[in-house]
C-alpha cells in the first residue's frame, strides 16, 4: 500500500523548467518531504569557494566531499541551507556559483556521495525530488517521473524576473547565454547526464502557470497512488 511514508516522485528538468516551485507545492498538497538536489550541488560548489580549491581541482574536492555537512531546514518561503552549520541559502545562489556548480557536479566522486546522501533521505519519509538525475539515477523505482520542460527564452524570462525582485541587474540575453550552456553542460556529462527517464511523463511548462504545472502534476500523483492502493 502506497502512503506518504514510502511514495517518491521525481521532477527532473533544466534549469529554470519550475521544478522547484512546484515541487515545494506538490510536497505540501501530499505531505512529503521536499529534496532539493541542486541546492546539495550548489553548497559542494560553494565549500570549494570559500576553502579557496579551484574548482578544476576535482581530486581535492572529491577527497573532501564526504566530510562537507549540508542540512536542510524547513522555512516560509525558501528552504534554509546549512554548510558545516553555515546558513548558505542565498550565497548558494550566486552567479559564480550558478556558472561553476555543473563542473563540480560532474565529478564521479561528488555524485556518488550526494547520490548516497540523497537516497538516504528517503529511508523514512515519502519524497518530492528535483534535479537532474532523479528519475535516471537517484530514484529509478520513483512511483511517479516528471521532466519538466520549457522553452529557453522562457526560463531565462523567469529567472530575470526573479533576479530583479532580488535587486540584481543581469541581462535577459546574457542570462539565456549562462542557461544554455548550463543546459549544455548539464546534458553532457559522462555521469548521469540531464536525461528524461523513459517512464518519465514529460510536460512543457513554457505556456501555463505554476497553478497549472501543480495540477496536472496532482493529477498523475493522485492516479498513481489509486492505482497502487488497488492493486
Ligand atoms: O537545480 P539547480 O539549478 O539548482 O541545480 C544546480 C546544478 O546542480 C545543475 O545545473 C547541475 O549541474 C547540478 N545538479 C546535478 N544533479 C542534480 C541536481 C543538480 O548535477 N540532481
Amino acid at each position: 500500500m502506497a502512503d506518504s511514508n514510502n511514495f517518491q516522485v521525481a521532477i527532473d528538468g533544466p534549469a529554470g523548467s519550475g521544478k522547484s516551485t512546484v515541487a515545494k507545492i506538490i510536497a505540501k498538497r501530499f505531505n512529503l518531504i521536499y529534496v532539493d538536489t541542486g541546492a546539495m550541488y550548489r553548497a559542494v560548489t560553494l565549500y570549494a569557494k570559500m576553502n579557496g580549491i579551484d574548482y578544476e581541482n576535482e581530486q581535492e574536492i572529491s577527497d573532501r566531499v564526504t566530510f562537507i555537512s549540508i542540512k536542510f531546514l524547513p522555512a516560509d518561503p525558501v528552504q534554509k541551507v546549512f554548510l558545516n552549520g553555515e546558513d548558505v541559502t542565498e550565497e548558494i545562489r550566486s552567479k559564480e556559483i550558478t556558472n561553476n556548480v555543473s563542473l563540480v557536479s560532474s565529478y564521479k566522486k561528488v555524485r556518488d556521495e550526494m547520490t548516497a546522501r540523497q537516497r538516504e533521505m528517503t529511508s523514512s519519509n515519502g519524497v518530492v525530488m528535483d534535479g537532474r538525475d532523479i528519475g535516471t539515477t537517484v530514484l529509478p523505482q520513483a512511483q511517479v517521473k516528471i521532466f519538466l520542460v520549457a522553452s529557453t527564452l522562457t526560463r531565462a524570462q523567469r529567472r530575470f524576473l526573479e533576479n530583479k525582485k532580488k535587486g540584481l541587474d543581469q541581462s535577459l540575453s546574457s542570462l539565456e547565454e549562462d542557461i544554455k550552456q548550463r543546459d549544455y553542460k548539464d546534458s553532457h556529462r559522462l555521469i548521469s547526464p540531464l536525461k528524461k527517464a523513459d517512464d518519465a511523463i514529460e510536460l512543457d511548462s513554457s505556456n501555463l502557470t505554476v497553478e497549472q504545472v501543480v495540477d496536472k502534476i496532482s493529477s498523475i500523483i493522485s492516479r498513481r497512488l489509486k492505482t497502487i492502493n488497488q492493486s
